[in-house]
C-alpha cells in the first residue's frame, strides 16, 4: 500500500458505495414501522446485498484501486467482506423466523409467493458460494470449473436477492428510491460488462505471438512473446499479466503469471511458468508463431526508490518476479545492494540457478540458496527458512532494509511473522502471494 491519495479516495468511495444503498431507503416517506427485530433483519438483508454488490467493484481490477491497495489486500477484503455479507444475509430470514415462526411456511417453495422463493434461492446460493470458496482445495476440482461455479453462484445469489427486494418492495415503494436502486444495479451491471466484455474485447485486438520457448530447471517453461500489431505493454518489474492461450480473451478464466524478463527489453516480454496443472502443462505445446493474449500489467510488487538494501525472499516459482527485478536492475545498471534468499525444494530444481550465480559478478548482488532437501555434496544451510537463518543471513540494520517476499502463501505468512519478530516495520515489507483464494 503505497499510494496514500488513492487509498483515501478509494476508501471514501467504498464507504459511500456500501452505505448509500441503505441511506437511500431512509429518504422521503417511510412505510409504517414494524417491530424492532423485523426492521433490524430487513436492514441486515439490504446491508448484505449492498456489500455483495460492492464485491463487483473490488474484483473488477480497476487499476487505480489495485495500485493503491495491492492485489493481496483487495482479495483479502473481498474474502472478509463477502463473509460478513453472507452472515448478514443469512441472519435476515433467521431473525424473521425467530420473531415470527409462522413465516417458516415461506420456506415451502411449492406454496410460497415468488418473492419468498427468490429469497430462498438467494440465501442457498450465498451459502453454497461460501462453502465452495472456503473449501476450494478440498473440492479437488479444476480451477476453471471452480471459477465458473464461483461466478455463477454469485450472479444467482445477487440476482435473486435483488428480485426478492424489488418484489417485496417494502422500502422501495417511492419512485426515487426505486430509481436510485436501479442506478446502483446498473453500476454493478456496467462493471460486469466492463470486466467480462469490454476489457476482453480490447484485449482481443492486441494479440501476442510466441517467438520462442525455453526449458528451465524445476519443470519450468519460459515463453518469449512479442506484440503483434500494437505497442505492447510497459510493465514495472515484479508485476504480472493475465495470460490466455488456446482461447479468446472472452474465456472466463485467464491465468496470472509474473513477467520474468527485464522491463527494459520492451516490447518483448517473457513469462516463466511452472508446469503443475492442466493449463500450464498444455503451454508446453505452444510453438513459435502461436497467438496468445496478455491482459495487464497488474500488481504492486515492484522495486522501491529506496537506496536501502533490497532483500528478496523467494520460494519456488516465486522467483519469477524477482528475476524480472534483477534483470531490470542489471539492464539499468542500478547498483543498489541486493540480497536474494532463494528457498528451493532441492538444488537440481532451482529455476534460474546458473543465471543467478552468474549475476553475482556484480559486487552489489548476493544470493543465498536454501534447499529443503540438499544433495550429499551441499555445504550450505538447509531446510526451511526460520528466524535463526534470517538473523545470520541479514546484514546489520535489519529493520531498515526493504523486504520483498514472493512464493506460496504459507511461506509468505511465516516470513512475515519472522520479520515482525525481528522488528521490521510493516511498511518495509511487500509480499506477492501466488494464490488468491
Ligand atoms: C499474481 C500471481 C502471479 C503468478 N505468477 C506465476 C509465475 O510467474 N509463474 C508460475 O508458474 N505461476 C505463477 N502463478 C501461479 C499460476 O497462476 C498457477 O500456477 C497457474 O494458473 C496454474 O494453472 P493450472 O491450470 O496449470 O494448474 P491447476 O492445477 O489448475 O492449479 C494449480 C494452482 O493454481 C491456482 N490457479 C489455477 N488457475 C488459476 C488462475 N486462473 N488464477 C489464480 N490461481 C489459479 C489453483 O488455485 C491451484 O492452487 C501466479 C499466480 C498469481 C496469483
Amino acid at each position: 500500500m503505497k499510494d496514500m491519495k488513492g487509498i483515501i479516495l478509494s476508501a471514501t468511495l467504498f464507504i459511500i458505495v456500501i452505505l448509500s444503498p441503505m441511506a437511500v431507503l431512509l429518504f422521503a416517506t417511510h412505510p409504517p414501522a414494524r417491530d424492532y427485530w423485523t426492521e433490524f433483519s430487513v436492514a441486515l438483508g439490504y446491508a448484505g446485498l449492498a456489500l455483495m454488490g460492492f464485491q463487483l467493484i473490488l474484483t473488477a481490477r480497476i487499476k487505480w484501486i489495485v495500485r493503491a491497495w495491492g492485489e493481496n489486500v483487495i482479495y483479502k477484503m473481498h474474502k472478509i467482506m463477502s463473509l460478513f455479507a453472507v452472515v448478514a444475509i443469512v441472519a435476515h430470514p433467521v431473525i424473521l423466523f425467530i420473531a415470527d415462526p409462522g413465516k417458516l411456511a415461506l420456506l415451502n417453495i411449492f406454496d410460497a409467493p415468488w418473492r419468498a422463493r427468490f429469497a430462498s434461492l438467494s440465501t442457498y446460493a450465498f451459502l453454497a458460494l461460501i462453502v465452495v470458496t472456503l473449501f476450494k482445495d478440498k473440492l479437488n476440482v479444476r480451477y476453471e470449473r471452480w471459477h465458473f461455479l464461483h461466478i455463477s453462484l454469485a450472479v444467482v445469489a445477487i440476482g435473486s436477492g435483488l428480485l426478492h427486494a424489488f418484489a417485496w418492495g417494502f422500502y422501495l415503494e417511492t419512485p426515487l428510491k426505486h430509481q436510485l436502486w436501479i442506478a446502483l444495479i446498473l453500476l454493478w451491471f456496467t462493471l460486469v460488462v466492463y470486466t467480462r466484455v469490454i476489457r476482453p474485447a480490447l484485449s482481443s485486438r492486441k494479440p501476442w505471438v510466441v517467438t520462442s520457448t525455453r526449458r528451465e530447471r524445476g519443470n519450468c517453461l519460459t515463453l518469449v512473446m512479442k506484440p503483434e500489431g500494437h505497442a505492447g505493454v510497459r510493465f514495472m518489474p515484479g508485476q504480472f499479466g493475465l495470460l490466455t492461450a488456446f482461447a479468446s480473451p472472452f474465456r472466463l478464466t485467464a491465468h496470472p503469471f509474473a513477467f520474468s524478463s527485464s522491463a527494459e527489453r520492451y516490447p518483448d516480454v517473457e513469462m516463466s511458468v511452472k508446469q503443475r496443472g492442466d493449463f500450464t502443462e498444455k503451454l508446453g505445446t505452444l510453438s513459435p508463431g502461436d497467438k496468445v493474449f496478455i491482459e495487464g500489467p497488474f500488481g504492486v510488487y515492484t522495486l522501491t526508490e529506496s537506496p536501502a538494501l533490497h532483500v528478496f525472499i523467494a520460494g519456488g516459482i516465486g522467483i519469477t518476479p524477482v528475476m524480472s527485478i534483477l534483470r531490470t536492475m542489471a539492464d539499468r545498471e542500478d547498483s543498489r545492494p541486493v540480497l536474494l534468499i532463494y528457498c528451493v525444494t532441492d538444488w537440481e530444481s532451482a529455476t534460474f540457478r546458473e543465471e543467478l550465480i552468474a549475476m553475482t559478478v556484480r559486487s552489489e548482488f548476493t544470493v543465498l540458496f536454501l534447499p529443503e532437501h540438499p544433495t550429499a555434496q551441499w555445504h550450505g544451510e538447509t531446510g526451511r527458512i526460520d528466524v535463526e537463518f534470517l538473523k545470520q543471513a541479514l546484514p546489520a540494520g535489519v529493520e531498515n532494509h526493504r523486504y520483498f517476499i514472493s512464493g506460496p502463501e504459507e511461506m509468505i505468512n511465516e516470513v512475515e511473522k519472522m520479520l515482525s519478530a525481528l522488528n521490521v516495520p510493516l511498511e518495509n515489507y511487500h509480499a506477492d502471494k501466488y494464490s488468491y483464494v
